[in-house]
């Protein structure tokens, strides 16, 4: 069955103090709750092992915003799927468009992050996403198809039963411009139907897939009640448990 997931991405905010005190305000405001929705913080890597042992994990979950896309050995400065796991984290942000943009991420690289986060037992949570002039060309969908596919549709139906999808317009992303609740749908589908194409109805409807882009407090409502939204993936509104909070009780 899939879930519905609100997931914040911190990026390179907060230092470590910060971030602490952020995930306990955040696990303090959710105690006693009831959630319609599963919890997850993408912090930064040397937040996760003090994150994790500072909350319920029960309650919420921690990723990582990238690993490596080898095993271990001389790379200097990277960080292995395995040592994420060996955090706590059960989760990792992986393809967001700022890897891809800024840290020319292929994806035939992602390919290799994806197998490594399964064989260590964590979520991909992948993101894939059009630029503006893909989306004024009219290219948006054959775009995040080619994404899709080539990441993600070497795996088998059981390792893609794993993977969370993050649909992340990247004229959206930290630009306050979210996409409208129909362009979410409309594209949600569209990935959805995708999916069912390559591993059938039961993997398609089984996968959850988040939005992501300038989605707040005000917006998160209307963006999840689409029926193949499936959740959010919170950059912004995810640094302050004022407004991620609200975010999460839109479910
Ligand atoms: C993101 O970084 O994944 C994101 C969606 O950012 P924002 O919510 O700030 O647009």
């Amino acid at each position: 069955m899939r879930k519905n997931i609100v997931a914040g991405n911190w990026k390179m905010n907060k230092n470590l103090q910060e971030g602490l005190t952020l995930a306990k305000e955040l696990d303090a405001a959710l105690k006693g709750k009831t959630l319609n929705c599963d919890v997850v913080i993408g912090t930064p890597f040397i937040h996760l092992a003090s994150v994790a042992t500072a909350i319920d994990l029960s309650k919420i979950g921690v990723a990582a915003q990238n690993c490596a896309d080898k095993v271990s050995g001389a790379y200097t400065g990277e960080v292995s799927a395995e040592m994420v796991a060996s955090t706590g984290a059960k989760y990792v942000i992986l393809g967001h468009s700022e890897r891809r943009a800024y840290y020319h991420e292929t994806p035939e690289i992602l390919k290799e992050k994806v197998l490594l986060a399964l064989a260590n037992g964590l979520t991909p949570i992948f993101c894939i996403g059009e630029v503006l002039s893909e989306r004024e060309a009219g290219k948006h969908f054959e775009v995040v198809k080619s994404q899709i596919e080539a990441s993600l549709f070497n795996l088998s139906a059981e390792d893609f039963g794993k993977i969370v999808l993050a649909y992340e317009p990247v004229w959206a992303i930290g630009t306050g411009k979210t996409a409208t609740a129909a362009q979410a749908q409309e594209m949600h589908a569209f990935i959805r139907k995708t999916l069912a194409g390559k591993y059938g109805e039961t993997v398609a409807n089984d996968t959850s897939i988040l939005y992501g882009g300038s989605a707040n407090a005000s917006n998160a409502k209307e963006l999840f009640s689409n029926p193949d939204v499936d959740g959010g993936l919170i950059g912004g509104a995810s640094l302050g448990v004022d407004k991620f909070l609200p975010i999460i009780e839109a479910f």
